[in-house]
C-alpha cells in the first residue's frame, strides 16, 4: 500500500486530471472529494424526459490536447468516446437570410472568405502561419509551465519564441492588419470570447485559437461532452482514485504550516498529506482556509477581471427545428454595448449576443424522436442580480429573436424547460460572484501573474483548474490537473 495520501477537492476536468496522474504513478493512495453527486464540475450532464442536457462546454476544440491527455495512460480517445468532426463547424446569423456557414474544409473557407474580401484568403495563409506557430509553442509548451518564478522563462530561445508571439499587441489590433472586411474581422475575434474578454484585452497571442478553430476543426463527442468526464472517470476509478461524491469539504485544517486533514461538512476528518483543491481557487482561499493562511486578499479577487458568468435555458423542443446547425451564433447586435454591460458597466445588457447548441442535429440519442435538445447562452456580468423575472424576461427576449432569424414558432413547442444563472453557479460550484468561465486571460492576468498553483504558507497545498494556470476552458483545466500534480510528484517524491 503506498504510504502517502492526496486528496484532491473538485471533480472537474482539473481535479479528475491530476488525481488521475497521481494515482498513476502507484506511489500515493488518491481521493477525490466531490460536493455535488455526480462528476464534472461545470462540464455535468442531466437527464429530463428523455432528453440529456450538457450543462456547461459544448464546443470540442483542440482535439490533439485529450488525445495526448489519454495516450499518456496508454489509452486512446476512441477508447471512451466517438468524435465526429462537424461541417459546417458552426454557423454565424449576422441578422434576417444574413448567415455565414462556416466550413470544416480550408479551402472552402478560404472561399468563403474571398467573397467576402478579395485577396483574403492570401492574408488568411500568412495570418494563419503565425497563429500555428503560436499553438504548437503555446499548448505544446508554454501551458505546461507551473509559472512559479520568471527562470522557468529564462531561456534565449524562448525569449525568442515569446517575442514573436504577439503578447503585446491585442487580438483587435492583430485581426485588423489583415482583415478590412467586418464579417471577417467579427469571424476571427469570436474565438478569443473563450478567454473571457472582448479582442480589444486579449493579446495576440491567443490568434492560436483560430489555428484551433480553422485547422484543427470543431468536434463533438456522440452523446455529448459529458462523455469525457465519464471517460475520466472511468480512467481514474481504473488507476484506484477513490472518487466520493455529495462529501462537500468545509475545511482545510492547517496546523505547523501543513495541510494535516480535510474536514467534510458531514464532521468527517480525512488525514492528507497532500492536498490539491480543484474547487473555485476563491472559494478554497477565502472560505475552506483559516484566513492566515489565504494566498490572497479580498482586495486581490476584488481586482481581477473575471471571465463572464451566463444565462442558460436547457429547453427540449417537441419538433424538429430548421434553419439551425449544431452551433449558432447569434451576431445579429453589435458586440460593443453587450461588452460594456460585461466589462466596464455591469449590468443585464439591452441587445445581448447569444449562442445557440443543438446537439440533437447531430445526435439523435440526446432528444426523443422527432425533438430537439436546445441549449440557449447568454453571456453576462459577474455578480448581477439574479431573479426569476429577470430570467423570464431575457428568455422572451431571446426566444422572439431565434424564431424570427430562424423563421419558426419554438415557444408553443417547448416541452421542458430549465435555466441556470449566477445563483445557480454560487450553490452548485460555489463560483465567485457566479462566475461561469473563471478568470479572463488578459495580459495582466496571465502566466505568472494568473493565481499561483502553489500556496504560499502552506507546504503541501496546491490548486488547479480555471482560475489558476494556464487559464480557462476545458482543454486549460485539462492541463492545469497534470501541471499540479507533476509539482507535487517533484516536491513530495511520489
Ligand atoms: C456554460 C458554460 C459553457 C462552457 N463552454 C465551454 C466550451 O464550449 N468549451 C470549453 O473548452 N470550455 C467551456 N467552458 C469552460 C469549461 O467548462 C471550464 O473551464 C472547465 O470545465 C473548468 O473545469 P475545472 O475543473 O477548473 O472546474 P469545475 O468544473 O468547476 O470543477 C470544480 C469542482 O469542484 C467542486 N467543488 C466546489 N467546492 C467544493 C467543496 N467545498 N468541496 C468539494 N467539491 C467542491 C465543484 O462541485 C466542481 O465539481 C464552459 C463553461 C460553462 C459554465
Amino acid at each position: 500500500m503506498p504510504s502517502k495520501h492526496v486528496v484532491v477537492i473538485g471533480s472537474g476536468f482539473a481535479g479528475l486530471s491530476a488525481a488521475t496522474h497521481l494515482a498513476d504513478r502507484g506511489t500515493c493512495a488518491v481521493t477525490l472529494l466531490e460536493k455535488n453527486d455526480s462528476p464534472g464540475g461545470r462540464a455535468r450532464a442531466f437527464g429530463a424526459q428523455g432528453f440529456t442536457f450538457d450543462m456547461g462546454p459544448s464546443w470540442y476544440w483542440m482535439p490533439d490536447v485529450f488525445d495526448r491527455y489519454f495516450a499518456h495512460f496508454g489509452k486512446k480517445t476512441t477508447d471512451y468516446y466517438e468524435l465526429l468532426r462537424l461541417d459546417p463547424s458552426y454557423s454565424v446569423v449576422f441578422g434576417e437570410n444574413d448567415v455565414l456557414d462556416i466550413p470544416a474544409e480550408l479551402a472552402q473557407y478560404k472561399e468563403m472568405l474571398e467573397t467576402l474580401q478579395p485577396g483574403a484568403a492570401k492574408q488568411l495563409d500568412r495570418f494563419l502561419s503565425q497563429a500555428r506557430y503560436k499553438y504548437q509553442v503555446g499548448i505544446h509548451d508554454l501551458v505546461h509551465r507551473p509559472c512559479r518564478s520568471v527562470l522557468e522563462f529564462a531561456s534565449p530561445s524562448l525569449l525568442v519564441d515569446v517575442l514573436q508571439m504577439d503578447i503585446f499587441q491585442s487580438m483587435a489590433k492583430h485581426v485588423r492588419k489583415f482583415f478590412t472586411h467586418d464579417k471577417i474581422i467579427r469571424l476571427l475575434e469570436f474565438p478569443v470570447l473563450f478567454l473571457g474578454e472582448t479582442a480589444e484585452n486579449i493579446p495576440a497571442l491567443y490568434s492560436l485559437m483560430n489555428y484551433a478553430d480553422i485547422i484543427l476543426g470543431t468536434w463533438y463527442p456522440k452523446k455529448g461532452m459529458h462523455e469525457i468526464i465519464r471517460g475520466m472517470v472511468s480512467l481514474a476509478e481504473e488507476k484506484k482514485v477513490a472518487i466520493r461524491y455529495s462529501a462537500e469539504v468545509e475545511e482545510i485544517e492547517v496546523t505547523a504550516g501543513e495541510a494535516k486533514h480535510i474536514r467534510l461538512k458531514s464532521g468527517e476528518r480525512i488525514q492528507a498529506d497532500v492536498v490539491i483543491a480543484g474547487a473555485d481557487y476563491h472559494h478554497v482561499d477565502k472560505y475552506l482556509l483559516n484566513p492566515a493562511y489565504s494566498n490572497y486578499s479580498d482586495d486581490y479577487w476584488d481586482k481581477r477581471v473575471l471571465a463572464p458568468s451566463s444565462l442558460l435555458f436547457y429547453l427540449g423542443v417537441n419538433k424538429k427545428l430548421k434553419n439551425l446547425r449544431h452551433h449558432n451564433l447569434f451576431f445579429d447586435e453589435p458586440l460593443g454595448p453587450h461588452a460594456d454591460a460585461i466589462y466596464k458597466n455591469p449590468r443585464w445588457p439591452e441587445k445581448p449576443l447569444f449562442y445557440t447548441c443543438v446537439p440533437s442535429v447531430t445526435d439523435s440519442t440526446v432528444a426523443p424522436e422527432g425533438m430537439e435538445n436546445l441549449f440557449l447562452l447568454i453571456p453576462l456580468a459577474p455578480d448581477l442580480e439574479d431573479s426569476e423575472p429577470m430570467r423570464e424576461k431575457y428568455y422572451d427576449l431571446i426566444m422572439e429573436r431565434l424564431e424570427r432569424l430562424t423563421g419558426q414558432e419554438i415557444r408553443s413547442h417547448v416541452v421542458f424547460k430549465r435555466s441556470y444563472a449566477h445563483s445557480d453557479f454560487q450553490a452548485d460550484y460555489h463560483a465567485f460572484k457566479g462566475n461561469a468561465y473563471g478568470l479572463a486571460n488578459t495580459l495582466s492576468q496571465t502566466a505568472l501573474l494568473k493565481p499561483s498553483l502553489k500556496n504560499k504558507k502552506v507546504r503541501n497545498l496546491y490548486y488547479t483548474g480555471q482560475l489558476t494556470v494556464p487559464g480557462p476552458g476545458v482543454p486549460p483545466s485539462l492541463i492545469s490537473g497534470e501541471v499540479v500534480a507533476r509539482e507535487v510528484m517533484k516536491e513530495h517524491n511520489l
